[in-house]
């Protein structure tokens, strides 16, 4: 089973799973390695705490990765939410512990969370991707405090009541522009197979999406589950290694001290 390089514990605010659970989880499963990835989103107008106890979490996770040494491999990450306001402070944080790998997320658009209703309201489907899309590559390309970009199109889960249908290709001034970028920066793309759960059939981003990085020359790609609970961990990975193969890729990237190396999809 592919390595789950994203999935998030009692330690981000939206999940109550003990991390202990995850990495047995992941034991049971036949992963050989997992990189714990949890939330955190500074300066956000939410009611959940974003916020990562940063000691704790090392602290934790240090104990868990001796405790589960010859059997399974635990990176240690975070999933930080990106927002351009907010470089200076990210890269400090990137710099100031030793994370093995870093996803960029953006979560918050103008402080509002796509999560719920209230950011479509009002606006059309094309209104409101193009307005995500450009606050992304605007955010991917003033940003270097991450590893890989976390699911790109995941904003399109909360979308499935709306009555237009969602097609990469209508976005492509601002997806192609961002892969390329990611590109010239050598961070990755990740293929988020949380998009599944969300009846998509595909993951984030789309499999056009997916082509297109492969094609322009992308080859840095990190999968990940999203798990906030176990019965996700590695969820639709086996769907995800054929479609992936399928986009043209051989490789996977997982990462160690944030540096990238490649395993056979
Ligand atoms: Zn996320
Ligand atoms: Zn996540």
């Amino acid at each position: 089973m592919l390595c789950d390089f994203h999935f998030h514990t009692s330690f981000s605010g939206d999940s109550d799973t003990p991390p202990v659970w995850q990495i047995e989880q992941a034991v049971a499963l036949g992963m050989e390695r997992v990189c714990v990835t949890d939330h955190h989103d500074y300066d956000v107008n939410s009611d959940i705490d974003f916020n990562l106890d940063f000691p704790a979490y090392f602290q934790t996770m240090a104990e868990l990765r001796e405790r589960f040494r010859g059997q399974i491999r635990l990176e240690i990450g975070v999933e930080l939410g990106l927002q351009r306001h907010l470089a200076g402070y990210l890269e400090q944080l990137a710099q100031a512990y030793d994370f093995d790998f870093i996803i960029g997320s953006r979560h918050f658009i103008d402080g509002m969370d796509p999560y719920y209703p209230s950011f479509y309201e009002g606006r059309t489907l094309r209104e409101t991707l193009n307005r995500f899309f450009r606050v992304s590559l605007d955010t991917v390309r003033a940003l270097d405090c991450f590893d890989s970009y976390g699911h790109l199109d995941y904003v399109v889960r909360y979308c499935a009541g709306m009555e237009e249908e969602y097609r990469a290709s209508d976005y492509t001034e601002y997806i192609e522009p961002l892969l390329k970028t990611l590109i010239e920066k050598g961070k990755a793309l990740e293929c988020n197979s949380g998009g599944f759960r969300y009846s998509l059939g595909h993951p984030n981003p789309c499999e056009d999406i997916l082509r297109l990085y492969r094609r322009m020359g992308g080859e840095l790609l990190t999968v990940g589950s999203d798990a906030h609970s176990p019965e996700y961990l590695g969820c639709e990975f086996n769907r995800t290694a054929e479609l992936l193969k399928e986009c043209g890729f051989r490789y996977y990237t997982v990462y160690h001290r944030r540096k990238p190396e490649f395993l056979p999809l």
